[in-house]
């Protein structure tokens, strides 16, 4: 359909003015209708995400978080500060990603692979909070996930979206449930090399996590060595991600101790 808006004539005629503005609104109604219908949940809850990079796979099917598509306003220059969620897919190169086993091979720690890389300020950063816990007596952590590139991301989400629909739900259903516990590629935070699952030498479960004396360590400590815990239970509206006790993110020391002391998210600490 073509509308020829650039011709200038009925800018003189106000009768013609007022028809072709009432086309285009109905024009617009029935275009946000007809989006409205498609993709429930995502235009009518939330307008502004709607030119956001889009995910490449279930993207009406997947909850939308709190409107971000402002953020962030603070310190973009500061690559440990860097915001990636589904509101704000990875949009740059991972930097200065290096092995860790070559960074800390005396850190107390397991890794789950020799092959596992992260940010070189992270890993570093790793490795004097696992020595801090060694000191206090807590030792015996497992990185059990570091940085993770897209394709390894993807396969990570169709492996839950799998599980689930073997457990009875329909592909939309288990699309949604699964975006909550696992990112969509592109939205992960591994994929910065920023972030870290961490867990318990014996511990298997990801959940098992919880509780235990290195879990309750990170909890009260991780913020003095430049991490946070990632998505707290206290903060699911504000990331759209449950809680996942075992996932630190690195962000830099002031940031995670400002965090700590306001008790902010990410995501509101770059808002503010
Ligand atoms: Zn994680």
């Amino acid at each position: 359909m073509k509308i020829h808006l650039k011709n200038g004539q009925y800018v003189w005629n106000p009768l013609k003015t007022i028809s072709v503005g009432m086309f285009l609104l109905c024009l617009g109604g029935a275009a946000f209708a007809a989006v409205s219908f498609l993709e429930p949940g995502t235009v009518a809850d939330a307008p502004v995400s709607v030119q956001k990079a889009t995910p490449t796979r279930g993207t009406a099917a997947v909850p939308t978080p709190a409107p971000t598509a402002t953020l962030p306003k603070k310190k973009k220059e500061d690559y440990a500060l860097t915001l990636v969620n589904t509101d704000h897919p990875m949009q740059e190169e991972p930097q200065e990603l290096v092995a860790i086993c070559d960074r800390f091979c005396d850190a107390p720690c397991t890794l789950k692979s020799d092959e596992m890389r992260a940010n070189a300020q992270a890993v570093d950063a790793l490795g004097e909070m696992l020595r801090a816990a060694q000191r206090d007596g807590v030792q015996d952590f497992t990185v059990q996930s570091a940085y993770r590139g897209a394709e390894y991301q993807a396969q990570l989400f169709d492996a839950q979206v799998n599980k689930l629909m073997e457990q009875g739900m329909s592909s939309d259903r288990a699309q949604r449930e699964a975006a909550t516990t696992v990112a969509l590629p592109g939205c992960s935070e591994h994929e910065t090399g920023l972030a870290f699952d961490l867990l318990a030498q014996g511990v298997n479960d990801l959940w098992a996590f919880e509780g235990t004396p290195q879990e309750q360590w990170l909890n009260a400590h991780c913020w003095e060595y430049g991490f946070i815990l990632r998505f707290p239970r206290d903060k699911e509206q504000s990331t759209g991600i449950a809680c996942k006790p075992w996932h630190f993110r690195y962000v830099g020391k002031s940031a995670a101790r400002e965090m700590h002391e306001s008790g902010q998210c990410l995501e509101k600490y770059l808002a503010d």
